[in-house]
């Protein structure tokens, strides 16, 4: 909220929803994402529906205390794939580079990736890799991996201009 209004953003609706996390770094993925997932959908349909007829509400004012917790760990994200790994179980695709939003995955000479330390900790390249190849410290090696069925990686790379 604050950040909106700095940049004179006014939010006119807002709405919670309960979803699963796909966080693989410190959850594992439940075996109930799949009917989470579906739960999530109907949940969200009512609320797109208001989007679309620009209904407006009260949104839920943000603690001062939240800010702060907020502006400690936004610091955190960038560098933390110092942490991230690629396996030799890694086969060279580039998915991992396609499906990064703020391109921070680069292929080495070799065709191995590399993190650039600009990471948003999206956790997209840990879960599409096809391989399990990529992983952060020892956390993710035995962890479910998730992605939603009716998205492709071919969809992200569109959306992030990777053909
Ligand atoms: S997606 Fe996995 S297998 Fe493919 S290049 Fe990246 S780390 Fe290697
Ligand atoms: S895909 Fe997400 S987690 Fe992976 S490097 Fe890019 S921003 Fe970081």
């Amino acid at each position: 909220m604050t950040r909106l209004k700095r940049q004179n953003i006014t939010l006119h609706y807002a709405k919670a929803i309960d979803m699963f996390s796909n966080y693989v770094i410190t959850y594992d993925m439940r075996d109930t994402v799949e009917a989470e997932t579906k739960q999530s959908e109907i949940d969200f349909a009512p609320i797109l529906q208001a989007i679309k007829n620009r209904e407006k509400n009260q949104p839920p004012r943000t603690e001062p205390l939240q800010e702060i917790v907020y502006w400690l760990l936004i610091r955190l994200p960038p560098r933390m794939d110092r942490h991230y790994s690629v396996s030799d179980a890694c086969v060279k695709c580039g998915i991992c580079e396609k499906v990064c939003p703020v391109h921070n995955i680069g292929l080495g000479a070799s065709g191995k990736p590399y993190f650039k330390h600009r990471c948003e900790q999206c956790v997209a390249c840990i879960q599409f890799c096809p391989q399990r190849a990529i992983n952060y410290k020892d956390k993710t090696q035995s962890r479910k991996r998730y992605t939603h069925p009716d998205i492709k990686y071919t969809d992200l790379a569109k959306l992030n201009g990777c053909t």
